[in-house]
This record gives C-alpha cells, structure tokens and sequence, in this order.
C-alpha cells in the first residue's frame, strides 16, 4: 500500500510543474499538451515519428529510379504550363549539374501565388540544392516536389556549412490537431536551449558502464541528429532510460512486498482436502507441481505477485481454486476476477459445481467444510448484489467471483487474503492495486494473475517483470485436438467447402462460432486495433490494404441467414455493443445448445467454455494477431468432439498474411506462437495486448528487439535499488547519490502519470 500511495504523490507533483511561464508560444504550448507533455522533462522523451533524410548528394549521371538523391544544380530554365484534365499549373524547372547532366523539377500548384513565389525563387541561373525520389518520365530524370534550397553565385565556406546542415535528418513529429511540424520543430528548438535543466536518469556509474551518453547530449542527438549514427546512439540512451526506469519500478514493487505484511495462507484444511476428494478428475502433473508452488508462496507472511501463464484448456481454474480454498481453510477470503460478465458467470457456475455442497454453507443441505460463493457482476439484481455484498462484508462467503464491478463499487471484505485474476490483459492498469488496498488492517492480499496469452521470456520481463512466472504445461484434454486450415476467400471452392464442412458439423448436432473483426460495417471493431506505439527503427507501417471491405458482424449474420442450407439454422449475434443481459442471455443459449451458430467478434476470446462447439471461422483472419487466434481457436475442442478452425482470409497464397496464418495452422503450442508473433510483428502487439494490464509504457522500447537491453536494465535497476536500500553494500557500482535517485523518483512518477495517460486515450 505505502508503495501506491507513495507513487500516488509523485504522480501530483509531476502534473503541477509545467513550463517556465511565457517561455511558449501559444501554439507551442498547445503543440506540447496535444503530445501529453507537461514539462521538457516530457517533451525530451518524445520521439520523432520518423525523420526525413534528404539522400546524399550524387551527380546526375546513373540514377536509378525510386532513390532518393540530393544534387547541386543551376537553374537552366523554368516553364508553366496549365494542366489540360485538371485544375491548377504544372511547373517544370529544368537544371543542370557540374557535369552537365540534366535532371526536371516539377511541382503540380492550385495556388498561383504559390507559382510565382517558386518562379521568383528559381530564376534562371540560380544554383540551388535539390533533394528528392528520382523518377523517370518520357525517358528523363525528374524529381516531383523537390525540396531546395538556395545557394549563392559561387561557393564559399559559409555555403558548405549550410549545404551540411540542409542534408541532416530533419525529425517528423507526430501531429494533432492543427499544430504544424513548424511549431513543432520550434517546440523541439526550445527543449534543446533547456536541455541543461534535464536531469540525468541513468546514474553516472550506469552510464559509464553501459556507454551511454547523458541526457542533455542524448536529447540533441535524438531531435537535432547529424547523421544516422546519432540517432542511432540517441535511441540506445532512451531505450536504456526508458527499461531502467520500468525495471526501477518492478524492483522497488518487489522490495516494497518484501517489507509489507500479508496473511499467510499455509493451512490445507478440510475444505481442501473434500474439494481434491471430489475432484472429476485426476489432477495433471504439471498442475500438481504448480499448485503446489502457489501454495508455498501464499503461505508466506509477506504478499506474494505471481503470474500463471498456462496454454488455453490447460486446466488454470481448478489450479485457482484450490489456491482459494487453501484461503479459505486459513481463515481468509480470496477472489476471483474475470475480464467479462460471461467469463465471470462461467466461472461461478464451474466453481460452485465443483464444489457442491461444500460451497453451501448456511443451507441444510451444506458440507460442514463449506463456505459460500458470491457473484458480483455489473448487471445483476439489486437484491441479489446486496446479499453479495453483505456476505463479503461480514465473511460468510469465502470465495466472491466478479468483474470489475467489485472492484470500483463500494465492495468491503472481511478478510481478503488472496486476490486471483484471469485474463489479466484485459485490466486496466489501477485494479490490481485497488484490490491491493482491500486486505484487513496493514496485510496486503497475495496476487496470483493467470493469463493465456502466453508471454515470451524476454517480453514478461520488460512488462511484468514485477511478477514471478509459473507456467502450466500441457492441456489434460489431449483427445480432442483442433485441426486448423487457412482458406483463401478468393477462391470458391475454397469457400463453398468450408461452409460446408461447418454445415456438416452442426447437422451432426454440433455447434459452431464464426468471427468477425467488427461489428458493423462503418464501425471499428473490438479486436486487433492498432496500438498508438510508435516503432522508431521501422518506418510507419499500416495494416494491410485489403481489397474487400472487412466482415462484420451484422452483414455477416444477414448473408449466413440467407445462404441455401442454412435458412433452417437458429444463428444470432454476440457483440460488445449489446446489452449485457441480452449478451449474457445468448451466451447461455448457445451453451444450452439453442443456437447453432453464433456469429461473433472476439468478445468470446476469453475463457468461453461450451464443449459442444466443434467449429470456428475466422473472418478475415489476417486482422488479428496470431496469439489471439490462438486463444480464439481455443474455443472449440473442448470437448470430445475434435474442433475445425477456419482462418479465412482475402490474401492469397504466397502473401505475408496467408503465410503467417500458415504458421499458425500448423503450430498447436502457443508459447512457440507467443515467440513467432514477436518474430514476426515486433513487440508492438504483444505489448498492445499486455500494456493494459501493467502501469508500464512503452514508448522506445521494443520488446522483441531490446531482449539484451531489458536484462541489462534489470539487474542494473535491481542493484541499484539494493544498494539504495543498503541492501547490497558491495558492487561494481557505486550507489546512486541523493541527487541520482531523488532524479529517478521523479522519472518513475512521470513514467506512471504517463503510463495513465496513455490508457486513458487508449
Ligand atoms: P483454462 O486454462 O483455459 O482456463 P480450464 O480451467 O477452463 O482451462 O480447463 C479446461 C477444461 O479442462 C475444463 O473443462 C476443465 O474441467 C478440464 N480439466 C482441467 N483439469 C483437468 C484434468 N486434470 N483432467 C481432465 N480435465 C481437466
Ligand atoms: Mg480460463
């Protein structure tokens, strides 16, 4: 709690400094908030979008098309010319080199001022500096919309410097509103006349070792670089900062659990041991193992952070709750959270059948080891809510299942000794700690999140690092095993087969999901957005064009209506903007076998569990990430049948998205896909999916890309908060002065504020 609240202060203090009064423009200032920056502290650690780099300079002999170039030319002549289909002027200036090769400049203008503004520019005789793309046309060289540059008559000293300075890369900033890069750029000017009030981050000793340039330096080679060298090291300062700082914030959590209290959860009493009795099943190996491991962990007197990361189907809800009912035997309570009110309600309904009459307590009926099992979800009766409420409030019910709604509305436990969460990339970053605080007295609950989403060594480290990882192997299912195909939509056969193969299944009495990636057709969907990082070493990339509007939803359920075959069939919709009680009403009915098809976007990625579902398309599958169809796919095959999984996409054979979903089709393991996902996208997605879940942003780094530098990072930031402890007395490292430290407080609460921030417009 005090780490919260601490962290909670700073966050204040970040938000009131600002700028010096009067030192910004209007439109500066406006250009600063339209970026998130309250202070040049911020503003430092914005990166360019990208930088534009005029091409070096060449004569004009063996140009290629498509390069980009930058010659010294003369002006030889200029000529305008209306356009014959179109509005407005062509102008063509034609100039000529040293060596008197030629090369044209045209700019297509609407406005004529603008016309006679580049005439009185480029007169004849002229020599400019001239950079842009070379193309051909009618056989001869030409640059369209050149930028240029004025030189002199004849060279001079003074000339060579600015030819120097018009060839740097120029940084691109990202834009908002109406602020221009101009503003920008004269934003950026006035963070570097303030860089020596930027404080160093990185401690000296770090830096030295590490060969980092300070930040004052750091800043002027990231928005005023020479060449591509100093961007280069510019962004191996500010990656480094930005993972030293997250790394700073896990090691300080850990240390921060290491002197809190929670209650020790040791005893395996009698309802644990009547719950393993009636256990179904055989509990598989690898969950024996890790339950076992969660067990030592609670048990201990300080609060424990763990992560459960277990393949879909591997069998993490039995693992949680005899985690819960060791809670429970201790004299504590513990809940469970899911991201949504269907996942909620299934958790209830499997936990409260698994128990039986040991979650009965108060009824007759009830085993004397039972407790009482609470649902707590956003729709529900108010009578019903109320009676929840009351029983965690006075420690009648042991175990509460829930959405969030437990944890923003006035919820009071007894004893809240251990909190679990599933799925948690779907939390937003201040739940984990609200439910922190909810422990009696000074204790602070244990923390088990469980996820699917199976997350690659590399990546946990820079994103969860705060938590220790457990990993459930296998699936205890190995009989009813999904095959997957790839489907082409271009292709009718293709197409007609797939169709057909689902109508085989759901005449067999089986029951099938199709997928969109939206809702409706001029709405965006609930999946697979694009995240607004920004990945400095690759130039902007945009999801693919695809030739056909994107499947939705609602078309989708009209066309699937209509179709021969299936006038017959019972097929409703499940989406995000229904009603939840019509949702959660639908979700019951195709669990209950009264729909045959529901059509759907990934708001059933998450835990659904109907065994009887054998088949899923995918609709435009190339839209979502391969981790996320992975956990998609995991929503049939669950029970004896064995699933289908359809990826039908529009790309063809031999694309980049055909092959990926290839991969995909013929991978079962979702960590390996966790790996190839990284591979292939960057860490961009992964942290998407992730980010939501922790307070850490990610601006620099790339998760994928900076594995080495994160592990740097962290054992840099570990020893240094040992040593700021005192905990560590001797190091390679020298510990951090009050100056270096007081400085990465400051940076750990403008990181926080931001990593809000980001949320909040996310
Ligand atoms: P997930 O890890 O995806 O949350 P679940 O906990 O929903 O997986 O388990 C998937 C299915 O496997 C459930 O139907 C569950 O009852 C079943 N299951 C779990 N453990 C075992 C086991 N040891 N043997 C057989 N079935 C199991
Ligand atoms: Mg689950």
């Amino acid at each position: 709690m005090s780490n919260d609240g601490a962290e909670g202060a700073c966050v204040v203090q970040a938000k009131a400094d600002g700028f010096p009064a009067g030192l910004l423009t209007p439109k500066e200032s406006a250009a600063a908030r339209g970026l998130g920056a309250r202070n040049f502290e911020d503003l430092v650690r914005v990166p360019p979008r990208r930088y534009a780099a005029p091409g070096p300079l060449r004569d004009l002999r063996y140009l290629n098309e498509g390069e980009d170039i930058s010659v010294i030319a003369t002006v030889e002549r200029t000529r305008e010319r209306s356009m014959k289909n179109r509005k407005g002027t062509l102008l063509d200036v034609r100039v000529r080199d040293d060596e008197g090769e030629s090369l044209s400049l045209t700019f297509f203008l609407f406005k004529a001022h603008l016309v006679t503004w580049h005439m009185s520019r480029l007169r004849e005789g002229t020599r400019v500096l001239v950079s842009g793309t070379v193309s051909r046309y009618r056989g001869e060289n030409q640059i369209a919309h050149p930028d240029y540059l004025l030189l002199a008559d004849n060279p001079s000293a003074h000339e060579a410097r600015d030819i120097e300075k018009a060839l740097e890369p120029a940084p691109v900033y990202p834009l908002r509103g109406s602020v221009t890069q101009k503003v920008m750029r004269s934003l950026f000017s006035k963070v570097l006349r303030h860089a020596s009030d930027l404080r160093e981050v990185v401690p000296e000793a770090i830096r030295h070792e590490r060969d980092l340039p300070g930040i004052q330096e750091a800043a002027r080679l990231l928005h005023a670089p020479r060449n591509s060298a100093d961007i280069e090291r510019a962004l191996r300062y500010f990656r480094f900062e930005e993972a030293f700082i997250i790394q700073s914030i896990f090691a300080r959590r850990r240390a921060q659990d290491v002197a809190d209290s929670a209650p020790p959860l040791a005893t395996y009493g009698d309802l644990s041991r009547a719950l393993d009795e009636r256990l179904p099943f055989d509990l598989t190996p690898s969950q024996e193992e890790v339950g076992d491991q969660i067990a030592e962990r609670i048990a201990e007197p300080h609060p424990t952070s763990l992560l459960l990361q277990g393949d879909v189907g591997s069998g993490k809800t039995v693992v949680a709750l005899r985690a819960m009912a060791r809670a429970v035997d201790s004299g504590y309570q513990a809940v469970l959270l899911a991201p949504t009110e269907v996942l909620a309600r299934q958790h209830f309904a499997t936990i409260t059948t698994m128990l039986g009459d040991l979650a009965r307590h108060g009824h007759l009926d009830a085993h004397e080891a039972a407790t009482r099992v609470r649902l707590l979800v956003g729709a529900q009766k108010a009578s019903e809510r109320r009676e929840s409420l009351l029983d965690l409030m006075n420690g009648e019910a042991g175990i509460a299942v829930g959405t969030h709604a437990l944890l923003t509305e006035n919820v009071d436990f007894l004893k809240l000794g251990l909190v679990i969460i599933d799925e948690q990339h779907r939390f937003g970053v201040d739940h984990r700690r609200q439910l922190r605080s909810k422990g009696p007295g000074h204790l602070r609950p244990h923390m088990l999140v469980m996820t699917a989403t199976p997350i690659p060594r590399s990546a946990a480290l820079a994103l969860v690092g705060d938590l220790d990882s457990l990993t459930l192997k296998g699936r205890p299912h190995e009989g009813a095993a999904v095959s997957s195909y790839v489907v082409p939509l271009g292709d009718d056969a293709w197409r007609e087969r797939m169709w057909e193969r689902a109508l085989e299944e759901i005449r067999a009495g089986r029951q099938a999901f199709v997928v969109c990636p939206r809702i409706d057709l001029d709405e965006t969907g609930e999946g697979g957005e694009e995240s607004a990082l920004v990945d400095m070493s690759a130039p902007i990339t945009h999801p693919p064009e695809t030739p056909q509007p994107l499947h939705a939803v609602t078309g989708t359920l009209e066309t699937l209506r209509a179709q021969p075959g299936f006038s017959s069939l019972r097929i409703e919709e499940l989406h995000g903007r229904l009603p939840s009680d019509v949702k959660r009403e639908r979700m019951e009915a195709f669990a209950a076998g009264e729909i045959d098809i529901l059509v759907a976007t990934t708001v059933i990625e998450v835990g659904v569990d109907v065994p009887n579902a054998s088949v899923m398309v995918v609709l435009d599958a190339e839209r979502f990430g391969l981790a996320q169809l992975h956990q998609l796919r995991g929503r049939i095959g669950r029970g004896t049948h064995p699933g289908i999984a359809f990826f039908a996409t529009q790309f063809g054979r031999g694309s980049a998205q055909h092959e990926g979903l290839t991969e995909l089709a013929e991978t079962t393991d979702g960590f390996a896909l966790a790996e190839l996902d990284l591979e292939r996208r960057g860490g961009g997605d992964l942290v998407g999916d992730i980010q939501s879940g922790t307070s850490v942003a990610v601006r620099f780094l790339d998760v994928g890309r900076d594995a080495r530098m994160i592990l740097e990072a962290r054992e840099d930031a570990l020893v240094t908060e040992a040593l700021a402890r005192g905990s560590l007395t001797s190091s390679s490292l020298t510990p951090p002065t009050p100056s270096e430290h007081d400085a990465l407080d400051s940076a750990i609460a403008r990181h926080s504020a931001r990593g809000v921030d980001d949320l909040e417009r996310s």
